[in-house]
């Protein structure tokens, strides 16, 4: 069968079901994807509200997802990303700033000079840092099952390094707490991120709503390969007959050859016949809290916090702030049961927390907040070694498909790319 006659569906319209459609694209395939939602993104995509549209959450990158951004080129949007070219993070503790920021642009000069100018931590507690990144870096043992924390204090960091900087970094990397992420874990992410990247690296985020970013563009590029984008689409069942897929959804019920499930873990396993009591599922929650303020309440793009609850925050006075209005969102990573506490009780809370440390004066008024909830912002499976196999027909793509990476916009695509690459010609 030639390829441009096989039908293929990709269900899910998430950053690995857009990469999967690229992939597959420019090896010769026509695609039909689906998406339930009204826009694309998945969970790094966008709501709307009062007419607006908002990220469902603040997402941030690294130069290193080059696999994420060779896709956003591909679909001509990079001009919308602001890609860090230095690595420059301010801490704040007790309303004092700290800065982990280095002026030489070569790796790993870069890291070393960063921590070593980074004086919230004695000298030698820096330097033993740089040990530990250095011995990480080093570190081959993927079958160890101890924790990065278990690892971090076998190493000689003690709880003010972890606290003042490895939980800084790592917590909203991996959205998890350091006692429960595998040490090969950290190993794989920092060495994809940073140790095998080495070249220099600094914060990226969006200048705009994510789905905005993708809508033109990747309808655009959908149509002009003879593919189909289905948006608000829910794909309720599949039917397997005569060697054929039917997809039975709302609006369409098509026949396909092959079908890539790009959905989150409960949706693969109604939809593709896993079996859930194979599945070992872990959950962890994000809550991003947005305030509008009537005045410019920092100067930074970001900063983030030590022995505070406010974790990190963001604000987007250099792309966005139009009407008058400075929005600053609170990115609390990790939440576990503060997922469960009231909007109104987090919001006063957070409100409250963040006017004290910033200094804001009861002159400048909060406009208006909002409080998004991710319960399941990331999502693991144990259970199914290899999810994908020779000759089956259906397929999974997604960041949870990748056991060894914590889910991030990367691990989403590089789970696209593995598969396009493995099975199709
Ligand atoms: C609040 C938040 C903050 C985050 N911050 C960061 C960050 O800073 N950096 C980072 O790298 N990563 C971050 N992440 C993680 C990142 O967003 C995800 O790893 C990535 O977006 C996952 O993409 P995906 O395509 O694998 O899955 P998803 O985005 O979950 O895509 C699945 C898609 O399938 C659709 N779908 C499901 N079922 C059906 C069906 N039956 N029919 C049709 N469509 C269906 C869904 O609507 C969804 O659009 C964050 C996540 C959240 C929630």
């Amino acid at each position: 069968m030639k390829k441009n006659k096989e039908k293929i569906a990709i269900i899910g319209g998430g950053i690995s079901g857009i990469a999967t459609s690229v992939y597959l694209i420019e090896k010769g395939y026509k695609v039909d994807i689906y998406e339930s939602k009204k826009n694309l993104g998945g969970r790094a995509g966008s709501i709307n509200k009062d007419e607006k549209s908002i990220d469902i959450g603040q997402h941030v990158f690294l130069p290193s997802y080059k696999n994420f951004i060779e896709i956003l080129e591909k679909l001509s949007s990079t001009k919308y990303l602001s890609i860090g070219k230095k690595l420059k993070i301010v801490i704040q503790e007790n309303s004092k700033k700290y800065h982990l920021k280095s002026n030489v642009s070569i790796y790993p000069l870069n890291l070393i000079f960063s921590v070593l100018n980074y004086k919230n931590l004695k000298f030698y507690e820096r330097l033993k840092i740089i040990f530990a990144l250095y011995k990480l870096s080093k570190l081959d043992n993927h079958k160890s099952k101890i924790s990065l924390e278990s690892w971090l204090k076998k190493n000689n960091q003690n709880n003010e390094m972890i606290k003042k900087f490895w939980e800084i970094i790592c917590i909203p990397a991996f959205n998890s707490k350091l006692n429960k992420i595998p040490i090969n874990h950290a190993v794989n992410l920092f060495k994809t991120m940073i140790f095998n990247y080495k070249k220099n690296i600094g914060i990226c985020f969006f200048k705009k709503p994510f789905s905005e970013i993708l809508s033109e563009n990747y309808r655009n590029y959908i149509k002009k390969n003879n593919s189909n984008l289905f948006l608000g689409e829910k794909i309720v069942n599949i039917h397997y007959s005569k060697k054929k897929y039917l997809l039975e959804g709302k609006n369409q019920n098509l026949k396909y050859d092959k079908v890539i499930l790009a959905t989150n873990i409960s949706n693969a396993i109604n939809l593709g016949g896993l079996n859930s009591k194979k599945i070992k599922l872990s959950t962890d929650g994000i809550i991003n809290i947005y305030f509008w303020f009537d005045k410019k309440v920092i100067d930074e793009d970001f900063i983030s916090f030590s022995n505070s609850k406010l974790e990190w925050i963001f604000s987007d006075n250099k792309f966005r702030s139009k009407n008058k209005e400075f929005r600053i969102v609170i990115s609390l990573s990790a939440v576990g049961n503060l997922i469960k506490l009231s909007n109104e009780k987090l919001i006063s809370d957070y409100e409250k927390t963040l006017r004290k440390e910033l200094n804001i004066s009861q002159k400048t008024k909060t406009i208006k907040s909002l409080l998004i909830r991710s319960p399941k912002a990331t999502q693991t499976q144990t259970g199914y070694k290899d999810l994908n196999q020779k000759n089956k027909k259906m397929y999974y793509v997604g960041d949870w498909t990748i056991k060894d990476l914590p889910n991030t916009m990367e691990t989403a695509v590089l789970s696209s790319k593995k598969l396009v690459e493995k099975y199709f010609k």
